[in-house]
């Protein structure tokens, strides 16, 4: 049967008009779909539901005039997208066009007669033999001059008894399928009911009022008219006008293909004509083809509208849905870091980024400089409140009235009283007192001592997993000393805290200090006024008891802190933090950095996520492109068009960046500048960076000017095999003689290069910066400057003549030129974004400033006229490094005044 190729575009019977405005709109939401992103974001689209047997198919069968399966039981196993594409009648070089794709499979159908057998097929694939089914979806896309353009998710029916080898909760997967599409916003549910039962008890109905309520997204399909029962044709005619069951969307009413007409090969177009005399000549159901509200082609208008609608309203929702899940996915993939480098040597340099860092974390919390976003509350502020807790105690020891210590005293006074008169206060009872509140007091400093050991090893904890969480054998290694170092530090703490408390039962204090507080304690008696019925002994003692407590509260406030914060902080994270730097040498870096495998799949699936949801952005902002050129758009009222400028600025960066680049481009292609460039040698790792040369030199040919090259004519501190990433240990070469690499011979003596020649100079990076014109990447920011490159720059900046440097080489300036401003891009790693972003804290040890800039831009700091940009200190793509070199360059220009 192929009933589309026999029909004469009568079927679906769309006019041309509503065409034009449609299309666009659909195909977009079909090539998001087409991207993957459904997995990522909800999708606008039609989803039609049913009990079984109600009559699904056969709608879905008339609106897009192809054979779907047919047959009893569960015929539709997985969901299946419909995607139907209405073709010009001119385009007859293809009547007809199918293409099924599931999984990774795609397979091209010639004939609609394919399309059933093709679908049995995958269904099989995804859900098994049996009559299971799956939430894996199948595509089949239809283009034809005969369908609507319209896109259909036809889902299993509803079952609602197991029956032969169906599995036993048949009925529960099949809603849950079910519910999965409907429930979402952005799904118009199309609830297919036959005309001839009860409607109130269709199951289908009532799933799709559960998840929208006030039938906002659900409109309603009454199928088989032709078989309902004489006497009933008026209910039927008040459902479909809304009157039984209201839904916002309300009802439609179609007569397919019966099996009748079926047996008797009945073509789909003939049945549209049947259809219609059918409606044209009931009784009843005229009134409802009046309005509009029966047949086929008038559903497939209606879907269609609906379709469009649905996607102008549910384009700012998705474009939040899009944001949200852009910044989610960029936040996880950070989290997760760049992964490790495959080259052994980097693998090492990897572990000691990583160590360092999580030493640096380590110090931050030691200095109580911790970055509040990571914790809302610093470790230090916790611990002072415990501390703050312990001067409490200690208050509540000292400030004893007459009243409390009445009966301790008398107690003592009944037992142990000696000689001496009322009044007289005995040594022995005193210090027997002061003994015993003080040992009451070792209890509380202990346990402030366990509370600050806690607070700092969860802290500890949380930080070695935010920096290692990805590697286990790394976090094991970490994890072992963390504790032994804790609990050693904690003994060593406690040990001190005994002994304190031990030297406090020697009951002593300074003889002026204790007859000052005594003083003060009588002082503050008599301005509050002696309680009378006081024995003289009892309030003797009690002052004597007060003042003593003052004094070794006072001492005792700060000692046992000082105690716990020297060993449980100080000691105990310097303790760690050796032994993580130890862990460098001993350990290999491929096992401690060993990913564990669903850290390594998470992060692939994160990135493939991030390229999907960034094609989605595309799409979009491609689609708000031609939509403010084309009539196909312009003549749509869309609101949307907005939605779509906002959701084009997410990636408009990109197009600021060409601008600005075809900017320079067309402007500055006569400056004559004289421009000398130093290179260092040839290659990264030991040498110029070739690519931030070779972009340095395109923007400066397509920038006008004229370009002179120079190298020190020194030999390299050592040759990289650039293929191993080590040292070629008994190698050696000339920087010059490797630099005329780069400057295809055109090379000169740095030691020639004069101010007054040129109008500008600029030094590309690569480590020979580092290396061979200065000594940055042994001794840092102790490092020497070759003495020319030294001279070249302090002359070119007493001349006020611009200086252009690149990646690395702005330490070169920042050594040179005290108080110089520049960038080397980030000042944090960034999960390996900016590996070397630790150059920045060399170059503020340098005495000079940095900018933080992205690796697109250009930093200028105008009083010294240094130009610099990140280039290859960012992990990104070359041509964003290059955009970066051009905006120097031009920046360069600018300010040589050529
Ligand atoms: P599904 O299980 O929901 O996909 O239902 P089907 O589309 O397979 O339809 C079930 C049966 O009802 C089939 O035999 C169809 O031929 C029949 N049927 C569908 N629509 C109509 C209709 O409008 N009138 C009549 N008489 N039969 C119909
Ligand atoms: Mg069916």
């Amino acid at each position: 049967m192929s009933p589309s190729t026999s029909s004469k575009g009568k079927s679906s019977g769309l006019n041309q008009h509503y065409e034009e405005k449609v299309r666009p709109c659909i195909d977009l939401v079909d090539s998001l779909r087409s991207l993957g992103v459904e997995k990522d974001l909800n999708l606008p689209a039609i989803a039609v539901i049913g009990d079984q047997s109600s009559g699904k198919s056969s709608v879905l069968e008339a609106l897009s005039g192809v054979a779907l399966p047919r047959g009893t039981g569960i015929v539709t196993r997985c969901p299946l997208v419909l995607k139907l594409k209405k073709i010009s009648k001119d385009n007859n070089w293809h009547q007809w066009h199918g293409l099924m794709s599931y999984r990774d499979q795609t397979k091209k159908l010639k004939d609609p007669a394919e399309i059933e057998n093709a679908v049995l097929k995958a269904q099989t694939v995804l859900a098994g033999t049996g009559e299971g089914i799956s939430h894996e979806m199948i595509t089949l896309e239809i283009q034809s001059s005969d369908v609507p353009d319209l896109t259909l998710i036809d889902l299993p029916g509803i079952a609602r008894v197991a029956t032969g080898n169906q599995p036993k909760d048949i009925e529960k997967q099949i809603k849950d399928l079910i519910e999965k599409y409907i429930k979402r916003q952005e799904t118009i549910s199309l609830v297919v009911v036959p005309a001839n039962i009860d409607i109130a008890t269709t199951e289908a109905l009532q799933m799709a009022s559960k998840v929208d309520s006030t039938g906002q997204r659900t409109l309603g399909i009454l199928t088989k008219p032709d078989l309902v029962d004489k006497g009933m044709e008026e209910t039927v005619v008040r459902t479909v006008n809304n009157q039984v069951i209201q839904l916002k969307k309300g009802y439609m009413i179609v007569k397919c293909r019966g099996q009748q007409d079926i047996n008797e090969k009945l073509d789909l177009v003939k049945a549209l004509e049947k259809e219609r005399n059918f409606f044209n000549e009931h009784a009843h159901f005229r009134s409802l083809l009046e309005e509009g509200k029966a047949t086929i082609p008038l559903l497939a208008e209606r879907l269609t509208k609906e379709l469009v609608e649905h996607i102008t309203k549910t384009l700012p929702q998705l474009q939040k849905q899009l944001v949200m899940k852009l910044e989610k996915t960029t936040g996880d993939l950070r989290a997760l870091g760049a992964g490790v480098p495959t080259d052994e040597h980097e693998k090492s340099n990897f572990l000691i980024m990583k160590i360092r860092q999580f030493n640096d974390a380590l110090e931050e919390v030691k200095r109580a400089e911790e970055d509040l976003k990571k914790s809302d509350i610093r470790v230090f502020t916790k611990i002072r409140g415990e501390f703050g807790r312990w001067k409490l105690v200690l208050d509540d020891k000292s400030f004893k009235t007459e009243e409390n210590l009445r009966e301790e005293v008398q107690e003592y006074v009944k037992t142990r009283r000696g000689k001496e008169l009322p009044g007289f206060v005995n040594y022995r009872t005193f210090e027997n007192i002061v003994k015993k509140h003080i040992e009451e007091l070792e209890e509380p400093a202990l346990e402030l001592l366990k509370d600050v050991k806690d607070i700092v090893h969860s802290c500890v904890n949380r930080i070695v997993s935010s920096h290692f969480k990805a590697f286990s054998h790394l976090l094991r290694a970490t994890k072992d000393p963390i504790e032994d170092f804790l609990d050693e530090q904690f003994q060593k703490a406690e040990e001190k805290i005994h002994s304190q408390f031990k030297m406090e039962r020697i009951v002593y204090s300074q003889d002026h200090l204790y007859s000052n507080k005594l003083d003060t304690v009588k002082q503050n008696l008599k301005v509050l006024g002696q309680r009378p019925f006081i024995s003289a002994e009892v309030r003797e003692m009690a002052q004597h008891l007060t003042a003593y407590f003052m004094i070794t509260s006072d001492h005792l406030a700060n000692q046992v802190p000082l105690i716990v914060q020297y060993h449980i902080l100080d000691q105990y994270i310097s303790q760690l933090q050796n032994a993580m730097l130890a862990m460098i040498g001993r350990n290999n870096p491929g096992m401690l950095l060993q990913e564990d495998s669903d850290v390594a799949r998470k992060r692939r699936e994160l990135k493939e996520r991030l390229e999907r949801l960034k094609s989605a952005g595309k799409v979009l902002s491609n689609d708000s492109e031609e939509g403010s050129g084309s009539s196909a758009h312009s003549s749509m009222s869309f609101s949307s068009l907005r939605t779509m400028f906002a959701l084009r600025s997410l990636f408009r960066t990109a197009h600021f960046r060409y601008a600005a680049a075809a900017q320079f481009h067309a402007s500055s292609n006569c400056s004559g500048a004289k421009v000398a460039v130093v290179l260092s040698g040839c290659g990264v790792y030991d040498g110029t960076e070739i690519h931030e040369a070779s972009a340095i030199l395109v923007h400066l040919s397509r920038g006008g000017a004229e370009v002179q090259m120079f190298a020190p004519d020194v030999s390299q501190m050592h040759v990289i095999d650039h293929g191993k990433g080590q040292p070629a240990e008994t190698e050696s070469r000339n920087v010059l003689s490797e630099s005329a690499r780069i400057a295809r011979g055109n090379i000169t003596d740095l030691a020639k290069l004069s101010a007054s020649n040129h109008d500008a100079v600029i030094f590309p990076g690569g480590f020979g910066a580092a290396k061979n014109l200065s000594t940055f990447a042994i001794d840092g920011k102790d490092c020497k400057v070759n003495k020319d490159v030294e001279r070249v720059l302090k002359d070119f900046h007493k001349a006020g003549k611009p200086i252009g440097l690149c990646c690395i080489s702005p330490v070169l300036a920042a050594r040179v030129l005290p108080g110089v401003d520049v960038t080397v891009g980030h000042e944090e790693e960034e999960g390996g974004k900016w590996p070397y972003a630790g150059t920045t804290q060399a170059i503020t040890a340098l005495g000079a400033k940095h900018t933080v800039k992205e690796v697109t831009e250009a930093h200028v700091d105008q009083k010294n006229k240094v130009v610099t940009t990140p280039a290859f200190m960012c992990e990104t793509k070359l041509h964003l490094i290059f955009d970066g070199i051009g905006a120097m360059v031009r920046d360069v220009l600018k300010l040589s005044g050529k």
